[in-house]
């Protein structure tokens, strides 16, 4: 056996965890850059939680509150040079992955003076400064990620830059933030999450710990599907969701993702398809490319889904989101190349040409 593990966030769970802990803000400076998007800052209640223990604490801040959702290298430019002209000690994110992300890059680029291309190399001459990390969404597991992943006007794509500094110091966890959320966007986050653990179980980078975790997320998310799919979410599903998407992102932070975020990648760069919906479409034709060779671990997969086949998981996915796009085939052709081009399509358990990727996104894009 050989495995490495690491996370370097210290993660605070719970609901009212942020106030509970307020005296972990003491330790970080005296002036903070609050890093979030225009509505889930204000809509999840947690500006509003932190921005007043600022106020008890004696805490300067500044918001930025322009991220986009899947957040260009020229929107983190423009909050990077606002974070460096206050001179902030540390950097807030708050929202779903879109700021948490951008509040990773907004870390690098307030302390090096560097072009936001240059994030891809990777290591930077000045460690970034550190990032609380207050997720809204309960999907991409960020607060526990390395990851940043920016969208790359210049390749077409989305692309993942990160290294042990970029892993936030703190997450707060609270389900109290996810309330707000449009059905619709628990449904997409939650299948992210649900694909991080799936991505990083059937991957070629498992690891014994990261099996574990996947294991556990997977089995949850089995047990919140019914109420996901009647709409009938309370705050028990909420924190489970929650809890979940955590462990996804523990679980990607070690193993990285696969063909199905490759591809999704360009379902919302060319098609505007959301994050975890784009993942979600092409999720049935992965597993059944990936069926000959981890048919155990997919077998396990529905097991902990407590469901019989991939049929039944295909209904699931119906009716949970819609399929309305429409693509043509020099798309197809598109996708598969870009999606061929990424480091993740390396980590998928078989190894995969570009006609079977036009072959996945076929299937799993015709209608009825
Ligand atoms: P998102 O783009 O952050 O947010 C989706 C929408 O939900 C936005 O309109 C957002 O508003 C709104 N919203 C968020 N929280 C809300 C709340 N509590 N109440 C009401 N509205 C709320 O979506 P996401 O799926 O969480 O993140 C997707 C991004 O994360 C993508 O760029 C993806 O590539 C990345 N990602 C990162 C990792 C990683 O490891 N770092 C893993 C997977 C995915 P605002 O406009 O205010 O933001
Ligand atoms: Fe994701």
């Amino acid at each position: 056996m050989q495995f490495k593990f690491y996370i370097g966030t210290k993660i605070i769970f719970g609901k009212g965890c942020l106030r509970e802990n307020k005296s972990e803000l003491n330790n970080l400076g005296t002036r903070a850059f609050v890093v979030t998007g225009g509505r889930s800052g204000k809509a999840s209640g947690a500006l509003a939680d932190i921005l007043d223990l600022f106020k008890e604490l004696g805490i300067e801040y500044q918001i930025y509150d322009r991220v986009e959702n899947n957040p260009t290298i020229e929107n983190v430019k423009d909050a990077g040079e606002e974070a460096a002209r206050f001179k902030a000690d540390f950097i807030v994110g708050i929202g779903g992955g879109s700021p948490l992300d951008a509040a990773k890059a907004v870390a690098v680029l307030a302390v090096n003076e560097i072009e936001p291309l240059d994030l891809y190399k990777n290591t930077f001459s000045i460690k970034p400064l550190p990032i609380i990390a207050i997720p809204t969404t309960a999907g991409t597991g960020s607060e526990v990620t390395q990851y940043s992943i920016l969208t790359r006007r210049d390749m077409q794509t989305k692309m993942s830059f990160g290294n042990n500094d970029t892993f936030p110091k703190l997450a707060f966890i609270d389900a109290t933030y996810t309330a707000s959320l449009p059905y619709e966007v628990v449904v997409n986050t939650a299948i992210d999450a649900f694909s991080h653990a799936v991505e990083g179980y059937l991957g070629n980078r498992s690891t014994p710990i990261s099996d574990i975790i996947a294991a556990q997320a997977i089995e949850i998310f089995g047990k919140c599907l019914k109420k996901l799919m009647e709409d009938n979410i309370d705050f028990d599903i909420r924190e489970k969701l929650l809890y979940m998407s955590t462990l996804g992102g523990m679980v990607i932070a070690h193993t990285g993702t696969t063909i199905v975020h490759g591809l999704g990648y360009s379902l919302t760069y060319f098609k505007g398809v959301p994050h975890g919906k784009a993942n979600g479409l092409i999720m049935k034709e992965y597993f059944r490319f990936n069926y000959d060779s981890a048919r155990e671990k997919i077998d396990k997969i529905l097991e902990l889904l407590g469901i019989s086949s991939l049929e039944e998981f295909g209904e699931i996915i119906d009716t949970l989101l819609k399929k309305e796009i429409s693509i043509s085939d020099n798309e197809y052709n598109l996708f598969a190349a870009l999606t061929m081009k990424q480091r993740s399509t390396l980590n998928n358990i078989t190894k995969v040409t570009e006609g079977d990727l036009v072959g996945i996104l076929k299937r799993s894009l015709k209608k009825g």
